[in-house]
């Protein structure tokens, strides 16, 4: 049977394009389609306009140490416009080399939303079908607001966050988990009164405890209002803003509400279900170990399987898929010990299991050193920050490492290439430190600071 394409790849994010990129450069016939914006979440409204919003609000902090230091300097107003105008410069810059790429390898792309047909065929919004050989599903995710809270329309999430038309004088972000707590460490920094509700006992839930007390802390430290086991029960308009109750009793008026409050899969009209795809109750598509769905022509790779909802996990399956389908040699994504960084202020490198996780396992020893660092101490502040391994007893590796301090993201990328080798508590101390640097407490530390 001859189709139109090898490979139709629906979404053009990351593990889509990698995907598409990938096959069509080895010769094979590709099409995809993507309804909003090549890039996908990460480029277009995620990873990327996120950490440059890091940047910009980390700015204050920088010049009033700067300030300490002897320089003369003051931090003026900020202009969000212009930054605005900036970003968006740059997003499109990195919309066109999405696009760029993928046509230069060879893939024909669809600028419009496309659904599933049947195991063979997708239709694209204009009424046009495609047969193909092979179908990808990398549609990502879409933010998740609960309906159940009155008045939940008034809240924005992380999609329109990058459009506000002016920065809020009072924002509250609803939720713990990563993208709350990087846009409080945003807006506080960019000169916002930041209140942050989480319902449960401490934010980031599922790392490490430790880690995610130094870094709730440290944000309260740095003027966050964290409002922990504390939800919202109902938003109402009020003069233009929006006045909340809250589950405690409280009730205070914000401009701007932001809900993080998860992501769901963004299979919804999708067509999936009626080609015989199974999803999981919050819609994810569910794969085997290779990516394949219940339907053996059809694959899925990144967030709307709902794995490890990270970008350059998403690219790992989209390789590990091209292989795998296009090159007979059979690839599984590897899930294991997977580095990641929170951007919240201050940041956290992370790699491996949590104390908690760990000591379920085996007996353990856990190192760690929180302390002020040179930079800042020199200019009398407070902040603290965190150098923690996680050590097998018996083994001696290194099962976990969480790193809360200034460019912990960048650490843990190379701590995270040891911990992946299985290099043990002796190996780490077998390696001279690097003098006079914050890091160089992980091959310091000498006693465990307890055993479980
Ligand atoms: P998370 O799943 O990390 O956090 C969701 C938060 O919302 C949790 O604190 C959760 O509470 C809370 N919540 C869920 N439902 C409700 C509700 N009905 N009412 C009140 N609170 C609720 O999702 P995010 O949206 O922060 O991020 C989505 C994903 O994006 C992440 O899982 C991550 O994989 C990815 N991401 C990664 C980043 C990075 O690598 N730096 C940055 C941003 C996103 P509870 O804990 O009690 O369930």
């Amino acid at each position: 049977m001859s189709f139109d394409y090898d490979l139709f790849v629906i979404g053009g994010g990351s593990g889509g394009v990698r995907s598409a990129r990938l096959t069509a450069a080895d010769g094979h016939k590709v099409g995809l389609a993507e309804e909003f914006r090549m890039g996908g979440t990460c480029v277009i409204r995620g990873c990327i306009p996120k950490k440059l919003m890091v940047f910009a609000s980390s700015f204050p902090a920088e010049i009033a140490a700067a300030k300490a230091y002897g320089w003369e300097a003051s931090v003026g107003a900020f202009d969000w416009g212009r930054f605005q105008g900036e970003l968006h410069k740059e997003l499109a810059r990195l919309e066109a080399i999405y696009d760029r790429n993928a046509s230069n390898a060879g893939v024909e792309i669809f600028h419009q939303r496309a659904t599933v047909v049947d195991a063979h065929t997708v239709r694209l919004a204009d009424g046009t079908e495609k047969t193909t050989k092979h179908i990808l599903i990398a549609v990502g995710g879409t933010p998740f607001v609960p309906d159940t809270v009155p008045g939940h329309e008034l809240a924005i999430t992380s999609n329109e966050i990058f459009d506000i038309p002016e920065l809020p004088n009072k924002i509250l972000i609803v939720g713990g988990g990563y993208i709350a707590s990087e846009f409080a460490g945003i807006f506080n920094g960019l000169g916002c009164n930041v209140t942050q509700y989480y319902r449960g006992a401490q934010i980031l839930r599922g790392f490490d405890d430790e880690a995610r007390g130094h870094i709730a802390n440290e944000m309260i430290a740095n003027g966050i209002d964290l409002h922990l086991g504390t939800n919202v029960s109902s938003m109402e308009k009020h003069d233009g803003r929006i006045r909340v109750r809250n589950s405690t009793g409280g009730a205070e008026i914000f401009d701007v509400v932001l809900y993080a409050t998860g992501r769901k899969p963004h299979t919804i009209g999708l067509g999936l279900e009626n080609a015989g795809v199974n999803l999981a109750r919050n819609g994810a598509v569910e794969v085997d170990d290779y990516s394949q769905t219940s339907v053996p022509s059809i694959y899925a790779v990144g967030d709307v399987t709902d794995r490890v909802n990270l970008t350059p996990v998403a690219i790992r399956e989209g390789v590990a898929f091209h292989e795998t389908v296009f090159r007979g040699n059979a690839m599984k994504p590897d899930h294991a010990l997977i580095p990641s960084a929170v951007f919240t202020q201050p940041e956290f490198g992370t790699v491996g299991l949590s104390e908690e996780e760990a000591r379920d396992i085996e007996p353990i020893e856990v190192y760690c050193a929180a302390f002020r660092p040179m930079q800042s101490n020199f200019i009398g502040h407070k902040e603290r920050v965190m150098f923690k391994l996680v050590v097998s007893e018996q083994s001696r590796k290194v099962l976990g490492c969480h790193i809360i301090a200034p460019h912990a993201g960048e650490m843990i990328q190379i701590a995270g290439i040891a911990v992946k080798m299985g290099a043990t508590k002796e190996d780490f101390d077998a390696t001279v430190a690097v003098h006079p640097t914050m890091a160089e407490e992980l091959v310091l530390m000498k006693e465990p600071v307890r055993k479980a």
